[in-house]
């Protein structure tokens, strides 16, 4: 293989205009999607990052130079004549939740999946949250990847096309959903249990993101571990929060050379604080402005919040 063309990170997903109104503004035509998000934060990990999607003759080429500003390969995105994927949402009070207003999702319906020659053999193969048809034909695509497959979903897929999703599991490596989502597909209220339960479809480790609470890792070997969200004092727009996520954990484990649950917290912590920037402005736009330096300044935050200042087994008296 070319080393040139060589991608560390393969990155399906939508590209999607996006209309976001919070309770306190509402902004249009902003930058958007599953493979969007995820890219980008990938993109902190590795300067071999491709994307693999579909965008309408109306998407902004600010956007498309956007991506290709941050180093990612774009080779891997269709034209369409068809309007881009365009997803428009508004979140309640506290922002924990929101009703999805309106898609227009003619460009993706109509997509076949074509994944370029100079693509097929990336290292990680990243399934962000799209029709699970189309994560089957990448993955055929895909099938001299070198690496692991992340995959995510939504209620939506859970809904129509569960066979199709569960295909996917079964060439899973590590499987990442919502708390909701989870009990869903589960049919198992208790997270403990319905984490039990999904793994028994195929991968070997799973990831329930709880939102601002953070998110539960299993291993198939009945590891478990829980971490924590980075605390943020300001949300501005959630949306994107949980493809940051996934792309942050793509990116770490293309550093890793084997498969390890903890090659698998590593990656949970480090997309944990990435979506801690999306969530502080519109769209992208935090998230497209920080470092690596930032990243780690909050690793470091992240990892002395979650230490506990005292030693259970001596009965020490602490300051706090
Ligand atoms: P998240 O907030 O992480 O759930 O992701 C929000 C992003 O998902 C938005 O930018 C949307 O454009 C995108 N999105 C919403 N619905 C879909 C869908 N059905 N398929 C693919 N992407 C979607």
């Amino acid at each position: 293989m070319n080393d040139s063309t060589y991608r560390e990170i393969l990155i399906g997903g939508s590209i999607a205009l996006d209309d976001v109104q919070t309770p306190q503004d509402s902004q249009q035509n902003l930058l958007g999607g599953s493979a969007s998000y995820a890219g980008l934060a990938a993109q902190f990990f590795s300067q071999k990052v491709a994307l693999l999607g579909i965008v309408g003759k109306d998407f902004p080429q600010e956007y498309l130079e956007l991506f290709a500003s941050r180093g990612l390969c774009i080779d891997g995105v269709e034209r369409s004549e068809e309007k881009t994927f365009r997803w428009s949402g508004q979140y309640h009070a506290n922002l924990n939740k929101r009703t999805t207003l309106s898609v227009c999702s003619d460009v993706l319906e109509s997509w076949k999946v074509k994944v370029p020659q100079a693509l097929r053999q990336s290292g990680v193969i990243c399934l962000a949250n799209m029709a699970p048809s189309n994560q089957k034909d990448m993955l055929q695509a895909c099938q001299h990847r070198e690496k692991w497959v992340i995959a995510d979903t939504m209620d939506l897929w859970i809904d129509t096309a569960r066979d199709a999703l569960l295909e996917v599991l079964k060439e899973t490596d590590i499987f990442v959903l919502n708390e909701s989502e989870a009990r869903m597909l589960s049919g198992e209220y208790h997270l403990l249990e319905a984490g039990k339960r999904l793994l028994d479809y195929g991968s070997s480790y799973l990831i329930i993101k709880l939102g601002e609470y953070g998110s539960l890792l299993f291993g198939s070997q009945g590891e478990l571990f829980r971490i924590h969200a980075y605390p943020l004092a300001n949300i501005v727009d959630p949306t994107g929060a949980g493809d940051t996520f996934l792309g942050g954990l793509a990116g770490s484990l293309s550093l890793e050379e084997t498969l390890t649950f903890g090659a698998v917290v590593r990656g949970a912590l480090r997309g944990s604080v990435l979506a801690s920037f999306t969530c502080e402005d519109f769209s992208v736009r935090r998230l497209e402005q920080s470092s690596i330096l930032d990243m780690e300044e909050r690793l470091d935050d992240l990892h002395a919040m979650s230490c506990w200042p005292l030693d259970l087994s001596k009965g020490e008296k602490t300051s706090l």
